[in-house]
């Protein structure tokens, strides 16, 4: 009795939306973890939120929009009820900060990526004043070293770990060196630590993340480690199966790493490594700093090390300047190289960025280029699965599919498998034989246990 009369000890919920990449997928589980040590246990349902956090991303068309139409809805769900703490994070709050509380005053704290160590004293503030609060640092250090000391407690089978953020580049197009700010890298040996930990939970694979991740550098007593390090030394734990990293920078694909795909029997022997562009002339434009000839010489030396691997990409269409000739050189690349999986999407704008006032190819125009290299992308995709037909593949199993008997797992190449299975086969790696397929799934049936490493 007494404790349902006591606020206080009246159990706290937290509702986290998220949109965009992985590595806001991994930044809303710490976030989760952060909040619960004020007391937020996390919900699942939106109803029942005493904390509402929509945890943002900018790199698609219209970003700043979602975001009010999210509190939109937001607003209306619990117009008769009690209102939540309305929290916009992510990358929308870094680029847009205060602008986003004068126009949507509902919202009530705005904190980008580099502040989430400051996320408490921010709802704790709010709670006691009753003022906004806006935390948009770049305290990128601190906030590490604030989640150093909170457990991962993360046990998906397929676990993110977050290495290096921000970026240096300044592509002309991108907002991430104004959203998540300069290049970072984490620490080597707390990586490691939280790697154990996650493993220890339960993780069997896990795709190491950054924004610029193979430009990973961390010095400490004159050592310098590196992704390939990392990638080394997670080789050694036995537990773990499978090593992912995503996403590359082409310059920043060094020979120590290359090496890496013929010395680790973990490594995945798929890259994704974005190109944007098959044109010389846009890349310069885009600030991309390689060339299409150095691009194509970086799949060559993988390919020689490990035949095995597949590489998938993002292509930017209709870029500023781009001619029928400039898109027809990306057309080529798409060709040669033949990715098994790839975004593309048409250029659009983003305030702040270098190339924010070009002027924009013509609708129409781009409309048709994106069709053109999607259909591409997308035969090229279905025909790549329909090869895997009647063949086994290791697929390393995540999770069991709701009501059904069937099972989720992903190929070495990340394309999902539904299958049937049996009992007790989540986190292993087993054989499937490949019975159908489309463009994005593989289906099939387990032929046998496989406990082994993938190969
Ligand atoms: S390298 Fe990647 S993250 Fe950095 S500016 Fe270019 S596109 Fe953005």
């Amino acid at each position: 009795m007494g404790l349902k009369k006591n606020p206080k000890l009246m159990s706290k919920k937290v509702f986290i939306k998220t949109f965009g990449c992985q590595m806001n997928e991994y930044d809303s589980n710490r976030i989760y973890e952060a909040v619960s040590k004020i007391g937020y246990k996390k919900t699942q349902i939106f109803d029942e939120a005493n904390c509402y956090i929509l945890n943002t991303c900018h790199i698609r068309d219209k970003a700043k929009e979602k975001v009010y139409h999210e509190i939109g809805r937001v607003k209306k769900n619990f117009k008769s009820k009690k209102k939540p703490v309305v929290i916009v994070a992510g990358c929308v709050a870094q680029a847009e900060n205060n602008e986003i509380i004068k126009r949507e005053p509902y919202i009530d704290i705005v904190i980008g990526p580099q502040s989430y160590h400051k996320i408490n004293d921010a709802i704790i503030n709010h709670l006691k004043k009753n003022e906004k609060e806006e935390q948009t640092d770049f305290d990128t250090f601190l906030k590490f070293d604030y989640f150093d000391k909170i457990k991962n407690n993360n046990s998906k089978v397929s676990s993110f770990l977050t290495i290096q953020e921000g970026c240096d580049k300044f592509c002309k197009f991108c907002v991430v060196p104004y959203t998540r700010g300069p290049e970072y890298s984490r620490s080597f040996y707390r990586i490691i630590d939280e790697a154990k930990q996650l493993i220890k939970n339960g993780s069997k694979e896990i795709t190491l993340l950054g924004q610029n991740v193979n430009a990973y550098l961390y010095e400490e007593k004159n050592k310098r480690f590196r992704l390939s390090d990392l990638i080394m030394t997670l080789e050694e734990f036995s537990e773990l199966k499978r090593i992912r990293y995503t996403t590359s920078h082409p310059i920043d694909m060094t020979d120590d790493l290359i090496e890496c795909y013929g010395k680790s029997k973990k490594l995945v022997p798929f890259i994704h490594l974005p190109v944007q562009s098959g044109s010389n002339k846009i890349l310069k434009l885009m600030n991309r700093k390689h060339t299409v000839e150095y691009y194509l010489s970086i799949c060559e030396k993988l390919k020689k090390i490990n035949t095995k691997i597949e590489f998938s990409s993002d292509f930017i269409i209709a870029y500023p300047g781009e001619t029928e000739k400039d898109f027809e050189d990306t057309m080529k690349l798409v060709k040669k190289i033949k990715f098994i999986n790839s975004y593309s999407f048409i250029y659009s704008s983003r305030p702040g960025t270098a190339a924010s006032n070009l002027e924009l190819i013509d609708d129409n125009i781009a409309k048709k280029r994106l069709k053109l290299i999607q259909n591409e992308l997308f035969s090229h995709q279905s025909l790549k699965n329909k090869i895997i037909e009647n063949t086994l593949v290791n697929v390393l199993v995540e999770n069991k599919i709701r009501n059904q008997n069937k099972f989720f797992g992903r190929t070495e190449q990340m394309t999902a498998v539904i299958f049937n299975g049996e009992k007790n086969i989540e986190g292993k790696i087993v054989q499937v034989l490949i019975k159908s397929s489309n463009q994005n799934n593989l289906f099939g049936e387990i032929k046998l246990n496989k406990n082994t490493n993938a190969a």
